[in-house]
């Protein structure tokens, strides 16, 4: 039976000797409308094979499960694991998997569950705070290559993730889930939908991830290295906020400035993802210019 009303999620936690622990963000969903339309957001069919972050006590995870193929659950809380099976016990295409999204092997636990799809995968999750901006990059920048992301997280990180240049709420995030994917906000939730409710509002996004990025960078490590540096330090000019991370030499400023057709003047958070890797890019032809001059004057 599926806890869809906040009576319903307390019974049954009363009933396993449970309480929501609140160092796991455990804000369990509860109405089922909302819960339905998340799990629409995922655009799932019966060959899909979706992890989902966090299952708590199932209700989004069944929703999947009527939907795709496999849904492969990953819950850090081992304690809520009978519980799980009770609620999960006519969903037979449900794996429980006991980890911390932040250090398991995603490649590996679907290998085990999913041998031989080739599809790529999906990943939904209803995600507590903590968590959300560690997973998100670690999805979009490492091995496991999930082709849509479906999550939900503070209204504030969602404003954050689809924000553009200019605004306060634009910053690495933005940057770096629009260089991956595609992110759209698609909807608010109230926290009355949650058991117990949250201090603030929630907001689920998708995520699509790109064929490839909509920008060419010589290094991508050295790129990120330019965003976080931009805005490690908003209030300084580009110029000095590159200076100050030590990744731009004073002597090379004006070259990479005319170059990149970049204001040094500018700050970080108004430089789209194009001139973040034009800079970025005119920097590291800048550095090859005088090793190709040192190099010529050591001959
Ligand atoms: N999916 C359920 C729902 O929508 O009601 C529960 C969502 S609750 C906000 C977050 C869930 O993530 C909890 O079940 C919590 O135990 C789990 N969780 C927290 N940290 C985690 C981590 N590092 N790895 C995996 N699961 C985690």
């Amino acid at each position: 039976m599926q806890p869809t009303s906040p009576t319903a999620i307390r019974a049954l936690l009363d009933r396993y000797g449970l309480e929501p622990k609140k160092g796991l963000g455990q804000h369990f969903l509860w109405q089922a409308g909302i819960v339905e339309k998340i799990a629409d957001a995922a655009e799932l069919d019966g060959e899909d094979v979706l992890v989902e972050i966090g299952p708590g006590l199932g209700i989004l995870t069944a929703a999947c499960a009527r939907r795709a193929g496999l849904v492969i659950a990953v819950e850090i809380d081992e304690s809520l694991f009978p519980l799980l099976g009770e609620v999960l016990q006519d969903y037979h295409n449900v794996r429980l998997v006991a980890g911390d999204a932040r250090t398991v092997d995603f490649r590996e636990i679907v290998a085990r569950h999913a041998p031989g799809v080739k599809r790529p995968c999906k990943v939904i999750g209803n995600l507590p705070y903590y968590l959300t901006s560690p997973l998100l990059l670690r999805l979009l920048e490492g091995e496991f290559r999930a082709e849509l992301l479906v999550f939900m997280v503070q209204k504030e990180v969602a404003e954050r993730i689809v924000a553009g240049p200019g605004g306060k709420e634009y910053g690495s995030l933005s940057v770096a889930a629009q260089y991956y994917s595609e992110p759209e906000l698609l909807f608010t939730v109230k926290p009355q939908a949650f058991l117990p409710p949250p201090e603030v509002s929630s907001a689920v996004v998708r995520l699509r991830r790109r064929e490839r990025p909509p920008v060419e960078v010589a290094d991508e490590g050295f790129f990120f290295q330019v965003v976080r540096a931009a805005f490690c330090y908003r209030r300084k000019t580009i110029r000095n906020a590159l200076q100050e991370a030590a990744l731009l030499e004073p002597g090379d400023a004006s070259a990479v400035f005319a170059e990149s057709g970049i204001a040094p003047v500018r700050r970080g958070e108004t430089l789209g993802l194009h001139e973040f890797a034009g800079l970025a890019n005119a920097i590291l032809r800048a550095r090859e210019r005088k090793i190709g001059h040192a190099l010529r004057q050591s001959n």
